[in-house]
């Protein structure tokens, strides 16, 4: 006798794309089947094109030794961008939130992306994040300005106050000033979450 769960199955290829399918954030088994029967009805509109973003993606983008944006060069297109502001230092916790703060277009400096934010709870420690190469960036690049756009949640609150005093005694009398994002950022909000206008309005009254 088989098992419902056995009956359902719709052959070994597709279960494999339905389980791949599942690993994604906001994915369970339902949104993947939903999605993979999307995927299989509209074959050569969305499937293939797909597959192919998907496999020139996991060739060519990289991590920015720099600033830890993705790209396909490296240094990143922010990172030789001439026109920007050389000595504003913008420091977020992901990639997602450069991507937030790019499409409000209230920065105009460099980033340098942490790779995430301390938290006793997941583990991560300082030496996870890609802290030294911030000190050493600020160092380098005569940066006169840090600004710590970080999520008002407790653990990016953690880590702006971590990186505020590494600045400080790391950089005594460097007169680097260190700013934060307004509270018009709000608690428990990550920064992609936000909408261009309290992104931009959070970057203008930093402090
Ligand atoms: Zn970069």
């Amino acid at each position: 006798v088989q098992s419902r769960r056995t009956r359902a199955t719709a052959g070994p290829e597709i279960e494999r794309l339905i389980e791949l399918l599942a690993r994604l954030p906001g994915y369970g088994p339902r949104s993947a089947r939903r999605a993979a029967l999307h995927l299989l009805k509209k074959r050569d509109a969305v499937m293939r094109p797909l597959a192919g973003a998907l496999t020139e993606a996991a060739d060519r983008v990289r991590t920015c030794s720099i600033c830890g944006n993705l790209d396909v060069i490296d240094p990143c297109g922010v990172c030789t961008d001439p026109a920007r502001d050389d000595h504003s230092l913008c420091v977020v916790a992901e990639v997602g939130d450069l991507w937030a703060l790019e499409r409000s277009a209230a920065f105009t400096g460099h980033y340098h992306v942490l790779g995430g934010v301390l938290s006793a709870l997941d583990g991560v420690r300082p030496e996870d994040l890609r802290l030294g190469g911030l000190l050493e960036r600020i160092k380098r690049e005569g940066i006169t300005e840090v600004v710590l756009a970080l999520a008002a949640t407790v653990e990016g609150q953690t880590t702006a106050h971590y990186v505020a005093d590494l600045l400080a005694d790391a950089l005594p009398d460097s007169g680097v000033q260190v700013t934060r994002l307004s509270h018009g950022v709000p608690v428990g909000g990550e920064l992609d979450h936000l909408d261009d206008g309290t992104l931009q309005a959070a970057l203008k009254s930093r402090r």
